[in-house]
């Protein structure tokens, strides 16, 4: 083998042409060299990737390492060792490619591999080859893209598309199922991509290791037939549905949070996410998985959900969750489905839409976008974020303590729900949602102040946003009530109160 080698990924339709390899290690110099070299090493592939003027063909995309080449230098790509390329038809969908070989849907071992969906009377042969010929993009391989994954690779989607931007913690994996902990410290989109291809080997991974925003989503959505929403914040789930209403194309969303789960699809003219949810909910009045909780297990109800949802969608089976919502109570081990519908004056897919191009997400939710947000979070100490910004304070249960005898104020910055829970004897509530507006009526700036949320992620904002408007005692209480109460620190339980009366 040279040592100067590309491995190139070799496409289910072209794998009775080419020894039915997976993928294949080439020597070239540029994607030109390369297409040549593989059809005079496997000529009945030549006419598949060379068009008889011997370029790249309209119906074939080339991917250097996840870039396709006509962004690039098309046939003059330059290639390097170690580059990984994929070959990626156009499909006809349905009947499979109508080239001029004759070859069955499916090989002996896909056959076989998928001998349990091909007895179903709404998948068979032709339902297979359908399903290894889409293209699924995942939005987030989290809580929910894991489990929704691991099942669309296992059924041999063919492309699967993962857009993450973060790194393995292993704080995610309680839940996030399609990752180790050996990956601790991987890139998500890394760890996901090995996993899905031990998985299956007909399953073709395109990993987009970045935050999707406004400047991005129509490029990286595009080439799909189908997304999967896996987001944990607003401003994404707003820009990732106007994506798919702009480009037609079906949306599988859901949502999690603490033991409730909801699921539901957009299918393009039948409603979207602005129709059920018009505007988001004021900015830090709902709380994070991060900040609430999440039971591990319920992601994976709603994954899968999202999961079997687009394979229907990919075989045209069945009704799609589209007009339907279904609720998960965990707690209560019920399931509802609540009906909703698409609404004419929606903005962007209503009779006389206004929205016609992606808009700031961030801006229309009044929110930083936790993606980026949380970056200088975990990686706290590690880059340096905004030079000119404060410094938070970040204070131990045990410090805090100390501060609050002293005659330190405690501001618990979560809604009245939570407070009414579990609270720090003695503190003042003030959510998120109206701190903005109503520090400077309410807090003296000359006052030491403790912030408190449930994890100290909201009050580390909030601590932030006080010192930039002049409150410059203003600290956070680390790993919020969560490390207090690990510290078995004093609290104060008023609805447990209410409820032992
Ligand atoms: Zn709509």
């Amino acid at each position: 083998m040279s040592e100067m080698a590309v491995r190139v990924y070799i496409p289910t339709p072209y794998r009775p042409l080419a020894e039915s390899a997976t993928h294949v290690q080439v020597d070239a110099g540029s994607v030109g060299a390369l297409l040549t070299m593989l059809s005079e090493r496997y000529p009945g592939l030549r006419d598949r990737i060379l068009s008889s003027e011997g370029q790249l063909p309209g119906h074939l995309n080339v991917y250097v390492n996840q870039v396709e080449v006509r962004t690039l230098q098309s046939e003059s790509t330059p290639l390097r060792d170690g580059d990984e390329v994929a070959l990626i038809p156009a499909m006809a969908g349905g009947a499979g490619d109508p080239g001029p070989a004759r070859q069955p849907l499916l090989d002996r071992e896909q056959l076989q591999r998928y001998s349990r969906h091909v007895r179903l009377d709404e998948v068979g042969v032709v339902g297979q080859r359908r399903l290894l010929d889409s293209k699924v993009l995942l939005i987030g391989a989290g809580g929910l893209g894991s489990p929704a994954a691991l099942y669309l690779a296992a059924a041999g989607v063919g492309t699967i598309g993962i857009v993450d931007g973060d790194r393995v913690d292993v704080s995610n994996l309680q839940r996030q199922i399609l990752h180790f902990n050996h990956d601790v410290g991987r890139p998500k989109v890394q760890s996901a991509r090995r996993h899905l291809e031990d998985v299956n080997p007909d399953v073709q991974v395109l990993t987009f290791p970045t935050v999707i925003d406004s400047h991005n989503a129509m490029d990286i959505v595009r080439p799909f037939d189908l997304v999967i929403n896996g987001s944990d914040n607003f401003p994404t789930r707003y820009l990732i549905n106007d994506t798919c209403v702009l480009l037609g194309k079906p949306l599988v969303d859901a949502s999690i949070l603490k033991w409730d789960g909801q699921a539901t699809v957009f299918v393009p003219g039948q409603g979207c996410y602005r129709c059920l949810f018009p505007a988001p909910p004021p900015p830090g009045s709902v709380p994070s998985c991060a900040e609430g909780g999440i039971i591990g297990a319920l992601c994976g109800v709603m994954g899968t959900l999202q999961a079997v949802e687009a394979v229907k969608i990919l075989l045209h089976a069945g009704q799609p969750l589209a007009g339907r919502l279904i609720l998960y109570d965990a707690l209560a081990g019920e399931f509802q489905t609540l009906r909703w519908r698409r609404n004419p004056e929606c903005p962007v897919c209503g009779d006389q839409p206004t929205i016609h191009e992606l808009i700031d997400y961030e801006g229309f939710c009044g929110v930083p976008n936790p993606e980026h947000d949380g970056k200088h979070e975990q990686a706290n100490g590690v880059t340096s974020s905004g030079a000119a910004e404060p410094e938070a304070v970040e204070l131990t249960p045990g410090q805090a303590q100390a501060r609050i005898a002293a005659g330190a104020m405690v501001i618990d910055v979560r809604e009245s729900d939570e407070f009414d829970q579990a609270r720090i004897p003695g503190s003042e509530l003030l959510p998120m949602s109206v701190l903005a507006q109503r520090a400077t009526q309410v807090l003296d700036p000359a006052t030491e102040m403790i912030l408190v949320c449930s994890v100290g992620e909201r009050s580390r904002q909030a601590a932030l946003m006080l010192r930039r408007a002049g409150f410059a005692k203003a600290c956070n209480l680390q790993d919020g009530l969560v490390g207090w109460i690990n510290e078995g620190l004093p609290l104060e339980e008023p609805a447990r109160a209410a409820g032992e009366r």
